[in-house]
């Protein structure tokens, strides 16, 4: 293999998702809706399947329905008028254009800097990249149960700033804590990007996914900001349609050109059926906006109630559940159980022992943190788990009989 290789062994999702199914688990870990399509976007799949053209290969930058699409919904967002066809590229699921973006960017030596835990694939693509990661962990500031109080060291996020850093990565609504930054962290981050000259990689996935009083800022929507932000979104996430894998990222033309070569040489286009199916599930949720049809108002509502319950059911065993801001994910800290695996002497982290022994002995699958972080801040987590709340209710329930059944 490649030298650039070097660090790659099994990757995580395969590790825990096959052990969920091996064991027939209840599956609260990966974060996939297992819930039905609804009817809306069954619909659209099959009057994208009936035009000719949607079968064929499409335009390499994006679907132009889609991208059109894309521009219409996104444009009141940012308050601004975005161009389709040179403010927006589209790949298979934000994997592709978080890769692309990576590796359109980063040469051999650059620096990224990313808030830590993160999402695993920034570090497996700056690899890829001969890049590296340099980890600005969220440190607990008061009380620890809220997502909200995770926050950033400031002098120490200045410090990983150096003339190598080329890019800063973030991810709000976070995986995996919950938090949403707030207008004035990111106004903050912007302001350090901007003296450092950086382009900020804004991963929002899970933007549709916001809970209680809190509202999802968008940083290329500050001011100032437009200019060196890629916005990164999911289909996926979107519409819970984890499977259907198509992204986008919106951002100025002279940074999204760059992402549209990358696509060009390795995807070519993402499936042209699937873009017509999400461009005409933007359409349908636009003219059901403000009606109870509208699937971005049930979706948090849906999987708030969901974290709602189980983080009732941990509190109750005495876990410590952490109350996101919103996203998918919830992480609940174990210490207080007296869990105990050193015997196991595996020489992996508590929490991914604790993970497999929930998974094998109780049928349930859950995520460690561990794997979100570096080595040198592993320990800032070291008894969480994280759990998944975008799930069906036969899920839910099933997933908060076994937490209870942990007492
Ligand atoms: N970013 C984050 C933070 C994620 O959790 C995920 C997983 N869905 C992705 C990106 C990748 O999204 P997609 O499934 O659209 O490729
Ligand atoms: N983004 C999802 C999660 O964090 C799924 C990632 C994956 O399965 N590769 O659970």
């Amino acid at each position: 293999p490649a030298n650039r290789l070097k660090n790659f062994g099994v990757n995580l999702w395969a590790e825990f998702s096959s052990l969920a199914k091996e064991h027939k688990a209840t599956n609260i870990g990966q974060g996939f809706p297992d819930f039905v399509v609804p009817d809306f976007l069954q619909e659209e799949v099959r009057k994208a399947v009936a035009i000719p053209s949607a079968n064929w290969y499409t335009r390499a930058q994006g679907h132009p329905r889609l991208v059109k699409e894309l521009a219409a919904e996104f444009s009141p967002l940012f308050n601004r008028s975005i161009d389709p066809m040179s403010e927006i590229v589209t790949g298979v699921g934000a994997y592709e254009v978080i890769y692309a973006a990576i590796t359109a960017f980063i040469n051999e030596g650059d620096e990224a800097v990313v808030i830590e835990p993160h999402f695993d694939c920034y570090a497996g693509d700056m690899d890829l990249s001969g890049g590296k990661l340099v980890r600005v962990p969220l440190r607990p500031t008061g009380d620890a149960k809220y997502a909200k109080n995770w926050t950033l060291d400031r002098e120490e996020f200045e410090a990983a700033f150096s003339e190598r850093t080329k890019m800063l990565i973030t991810t709000t609504p976070h995986n995996p804590i919950g938090k949403i930054f707030t207008k004035e962290e990111l106004e903050y981050i912007g302001s350090v990007c901007k003296k450092h000259n950086v382009i900020i990689l804004s991963d929002e996935v899970y933007e549709r996914v916001v809970f209680d009083d809190n509202e999802h800022v968008r940083i290329a929507s500050l001011p100032g900001m437009w200019e060196r932000c890629l916005t990164v979104g999911s289909a996926g996430k979107t519409f819970s349609v984890t499977g259907w894998k198509i992204g986008w990222a919106l951002g100025p033309a002279n940074l999204i050109s760059q992402l549209q070569h990358v696509s060009s040489c390795s995807t070519f286009t993402a499936p042209t059926l699937l873009q017509e199916a999400v461009a005409g599930a933007f359409e349908y949720e636009r003219s059901v906006a403000h009606t109870d049809d509208a699937y971005f108002k049930w979706l948090p509502a849906k999987l708030q109630q969901n974290c709602q319950m189980l983080s009732d059911a941990f509190s109750e065993i005495g876990c410590v559940p952490v109350w996101p801001d919103g996203g998918y994910f919830m992480i609940v800290d174990t210490a207080n159980m007296g869990w105990d695996f050193s015997d196991l002497k595996t020489g992996r982290c508590y929490d991914v022992d604790c993970v497999k022994w929930l998974t094998r002995e109780f049928k349930l699958a859950t995520i460690p943190i561990s794997v979100f972080y570096g080595n040198k801040n592993r320990h800032l987590a070291a008894k969480y788990i994280r759990v998944c709340c975008a799930k069906s209710d036969e899920t839910i329930v099933r997933a908060c009989q076994i937490i209870r059944s942990l007492k």
